[in-house]
């Protein structure tokens, strides 16, 4: 996730906090502070004895950090397990709207995606058992207010999730289950309009009850379509490699070329990038965006080596085209050059995958006939 820093990493997965989570801890510490006592009415739970002031307003802090921590707990279930089945996890994010585990890959067995999914709703049902206990047997007013908060707090998170809207925890489930009697894009693509559904409704209630929720609602709306997008890009490309996909003729331009040279290359190719070559070694790559951040009395003295990026990614010609596509849409990146023993074979663009995945789908008749 952008815009977020490394605080450290538990069970070797880094854990990221959000710029956005300054403010969301902010906001519940203050509107836990200033309403301790209609909360406690609310939730049936004894109040602590405080004035509204310095002192409930680090109460508020504290229950917005627990809260938190119940999200990480949250997340990291569902890490711990992952990991411990062979899935990948790249990070934990936390930011305004909760947690995110980043699996390099989301489990295509059913039964795993059901366990992965269910630890994290299960371990927060945990939790609010344990803050239950402790708040009951704690003797400190303010400590037994804070411990059934966060019981709460644990006990929402666990019923939220299992909403089957997906991608939700409950969603997943959903999906998974679905998987078992239909293909897995399919299932995806059913439990997604599912999801999509819930947001509908989400955000209709939002709007008379609590603006958070529309926002919430549009997220899942975003990923439910994302997700149906990349299952299907899975199954359509499924078993091509990057060099099935890619433009072996590749057009390179030398570093030491003027930017004006580029601009004609990119007139007489149509196409608007080029790896930069240095003698036989790839060095960068120059694309039309680069170009234009030169001013028009410069594009004669400046070399394409001064504007080229250099921190390219390339691909190897055996990955899967469907990783190639997930990288492109990630990274935001148009073009990877591909190597094979630290020689230039090729070029893969997001127009060479777009051709390839619409011939791919044509010929598995994509949508798929009921099973
Ligand atoms: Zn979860």
């Amino acid at each position: 996730m952008k815009m977020s820093f490394k605080v450290g990493k538990i069970y070797g997965v880094p854990i990221r906090l959000h710029f956005t989570l300054v403010f969301i801890v902010a906001i519940i510490a203050w509107s836990v502070g200033s309403n301790v006592l209609l909360l406690a009415e609310t939730l049936g739970i004894p109040a602590p004895d405080i004035e509204i002031g310095v002192q409930s307003y680090l109460l508020g802090l504290v229950v917005a950090i627990g809260l938190f921590v119940s999200v990480l707990i949250h997340e990291l279930a569902h890490s711990i397990v992952s990991i411990k089945n062979g899935v990948n996890v790249n990070e934990i994010s936390l930011w305004i709207f909760g947690g995110v585990s980043q699996m390099e890959e989301i489990p295509k067995d059913p039964n795993l995606e059901i366990k992965i999914s269910a630890v994290g709703p299960l371990s927060s049902l945990g939790v609010a058992l344990a803050a239950f206990i402790g708040g009951v047997l704690a003797v400190n007013d303010v400590l037994v207010f804070t411990l059934l908060y966060l019981s709460f707090i644990n006990l929402f998170l666990a019923g939220f999730n299992l909403i089957p809207a997906f991608p939700m925890d409950g969603g997943r489930i959903l999906r998974a289950l679905l998987a078992k009697r239909y293909s897995y894009v399919k299932a995806t693509s059913r439990a997604a309009s599912i999801g999509k559904f819930f947001a509908v409704l989400f955000a209709i209630v939002g709007f008379f009850v609590n603006i958070f929720l529309i926002l919430i609602a549009f997220f899942i709306y975003m990923a439910a379509s994302q997700e149906t997008q990349s299952a299907m890009v899975d199954y359509v490309l499924g078993n091509l490699s990057v060099r099935d996909v890619m433009s072996p003729d590749v057009e390179t331009i030398e570093a030491n070329k003027s930017v004006e040279e580029f601009l004609e290359l990119v007139k007489t190719h149509r196409h608007t990038g080029f790896p930069v070559t240095r003698g036989n070694d790839v060095v960068g790559l120059i694309s039309l965006k680069d170009a234009k951040e030169v001013p028009q009395s410069q594009i004669y003295t400046k070399d394409v080596g001064d504007v080229m990026k250099t921190d390219f990614i390339t691909l190897d010609p055996g990955e899967d085209a469907a990783t190639a596509w997930k990288k492109m849409l990630r990274e935001g990146i148009g073009r990877f050059p591909v190597m094979e023993n630290d020689r230039l074979i090729g070029i893969v663009t997001r127009s060479d995958i777009d051709r390839s995945f619409d011939i791919q789908k044509e010929l598995k008749e994509y949508p798929l006939a009921e099973s």
